[in-house]
């Protein structure tokens, strides 16, 4: 079961991604994993994407996709995998299908995840960080017991810039720019399915085992 996870900045997919791992007994496979193991590893594509890193740049498209390839076909990936994260554009989603097809593969499902913007800008207020120790809260659903205070260390609890709702926006506006094009990507392959986002994890979980099967 071959599996793109789909879905904006903030929608849950990384979670979900996980428990699908863990039920269907698949890797979960992000990005930013795939560089850290190559460049600790010291492969060539792993020094490759270094120098680009090391510069402040984006790894091109093709060194990206030549690492996912590179990743989905070790051995742990025979019965499958879920992607989290890429492809993010159109030519990284062309190119991961290219280099599928070689190999004679393809993708399976690609999960979109939906949840309205006006939702994902609230939950992202509600959260909130200590300025001394790092813990996070949720004034909704992890509420600290003082109000505005470390629950673990007495320091203050601030909203971080990256969740402030001017924040959140700007993040939403470039996912919809480059990623909400994949979803008619995926749609034109007949691989799209879509699960209701703003539920609980649980339920949003229960959506996606219904579409992939017990
Ligand atoms: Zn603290």
């Amino acid at each position: 079961m071959k599996i793109i996870m789909l879905g904006a900045p903030g929608a849950g997919k990384g979670t979900q991604a996980k428990q699908i791992a863990e039920k269907y007994k698949i890797p979960h496979i992000s990005t930013g994993d795939i560089f850290r193991a190559n460049i600790k590893n010291g492969t060539e594509l792993g020094k490759k994407a270094k120098t680009f890193m090391d510069q402040g740049l984006l790894v091109p498209d093709e060194l990206v996709v030549d690492l996912v390839v590179d990743r989905v076909r070790q051995e742990d990936c025979t019965n499958g995998y879920v992607l989290d994260g890429f492809p993010r554009t159109i030519p990284q989603a062309e190119a991961l299908d290219a280099a599928l097809e070689a190999i004679g593969e393809k993708i399976d499902y690609a999960i979109n995840v939906e949840v309205p913007d006006e939702n994902i800008v609230r939950r992202m207020s509600g959260r909130r960080a200590c300025v001394a120790c790092g813990a996070t809260y949720h004034l909704v659903h992890i509420p600290p017991k003082a109000e505005g205070i470390c629950d673990k260390c007495g320091k203050e609890l601030i909203l971080r810039d990256d969740d402030k709702p001017e924040t959140v926006e700007k993040r939403l506006n470039v996912y919809h720019e480059q990623t909400q094009p994949l979803i008619n990507y995926y749609t034109d392959k007949k691989v799209l399915v879509e699960v209701d986002g703003t539920v609980d994890m649980a339920d949003v979980f229960a959506a996606i085992v219904k579409i992939l099967g017990e």
